[in-house]
């Protein structure tokens, strides 16, 4: 039998880079299409001399590069999308377009040559619900349209409707998996997540700085967790048309991470709360709590997390010491 190929989309960020490595060690050829925007070379450094590993520099609202891609594979996940809500509030507009525009022309191109598809979505989707936990079928809550923070909501959940638009009236094989923060080694902390920026600041001997009041609570779920449940949905045959929450569920507030950085990192920084108006603007609203209920993926794959919080710390923390000590 032919080997399977797969295509990435976003393959040189931070959780398709570790899906790719994940791909490329079960014997799998590798397409990666990357406009380096938030992904990085660095992070796929080590895959380059890789035979099956097959590097794109380009964007994903070039159709005619993702047909030519698309035609190639009998897989593709779809991660490629403006991340972070630095970059969301920062480019509005850009963020939006890339969106939208770039998951409909892989879903064009994935309907024409029948290739099965899985979109990564966002926890981001049930906004201000403070139903807890989130189920997938549950309600989306967003604030005013003024807030640039709920264009990435609004992006997600047109890539969302469209997905399953496709599979309705086209008969798509199509997966959604809805992220809850996904954290370890290779994320950055440039666009605004909290766990790269904790982690280096603590290093460094800096302040934590904790957004707001640190009331805040995420559930934070460890990469291979991830990766892993993503490629046993991909594969499954009963997963198309369905959404599927995809994370950890221990959930702790900001201010709690702040202190656990601090004591596994031995740093005796100082916990700085800072204003978000501060950070992104007057009127950012911030989700109070997010946490998934995981009981559709276990049901289906028999998911549950492996990595806990700690231990995912101590990973994390342990990538930066070492990449601080060679510098
Ligand atoms: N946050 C913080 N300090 C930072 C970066 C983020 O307190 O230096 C907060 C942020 O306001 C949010 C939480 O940490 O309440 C998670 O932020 P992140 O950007 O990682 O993810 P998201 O907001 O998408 O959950």
């Amino acid at each position: 039998m032919p080997k399977k190929s797969i295509l990435i989309t976003g393959g040189a960020g931070f959780i398709g880079s570790h899906l790719a490595e994940k791909l490329l060690k079960a014997d799998k050829e590798v397409f990666v299409i990357d406009d380096l925007s938030t992904g990085s070379l660095k992070n796929i450094a080590h895959l380059k001399n890789d035979k099956n590993f097959h590097f794109i520099k380009g964007t994903i609202l070039d159709a005619r590069t993702i047909e030519k891609l698309v035609k190639k594979v009998n897989q593709i996940y779809h991660l490629a999308a403006a991340v972070g809500v630095k970059t969301i509030i920062d480019k509005p507009l850009e963020s939006f377009l890339l969106n939208t525009r770039g998951t409909e022309i892989v879903l064009d191109a994935a309907v024409k040559y029948k290739v099965p598809i899985l979109i990564t979505s966002t926890s981001e989707i049930y906004g201000k619900n403070d139903n807890l936990p989130f189920a997938e079928d549950g309600d989306r809550v967003y604030g005013s349209a003024y807030h640039a923070r709920w264009g990435y909501a609004m992006s997600k959940g047109a890539d969302e409707f469209l997905a399953l638009a496709y599979h309705r009236e086209k008969g798509l094989n199509a997966v959604i998996v809805r992220l809850f923060n996904v954290v370890g080694p290779r994320q950055t902390g440039v666009y605004g997540m909290v766990v790269p920026r904790f982690v280096q600041q603590a290093l460094a001997g800096d302040p934590l700085t904790v957004y707001g009041d640190g009331y805040q609570t995420r559930c934070f779920g460890y990469v291979d967790d991830i990766t892993d449940a993503l490629v046993k949905l991909a594969s499954h045959s009963k997963a198309s048309g369905h959404i599927f929450n995809l994370g950890s569920d221990e959930e702790i507030s900001i201010k709690e991470l702040a202190r656990k950085v601090n004591k596994l990192t031995g740093a005796k920084s100082k916990i700085a709360f800072v204003p978000y108006a501060k950070v992104y603007g007057q009127g950012f609203d911030d989700m109070a709590r997010r946490r998934p209920d995981l009981s559709k993926i276990k049901k289906i794959i028999g998911y549950a997390p492996k990595i806990t919080l700690e231990e995912s710390l101590k990973r994390i923390i342990d990538y930066y010491s070492k990449l601080s000590n060679a510098k």
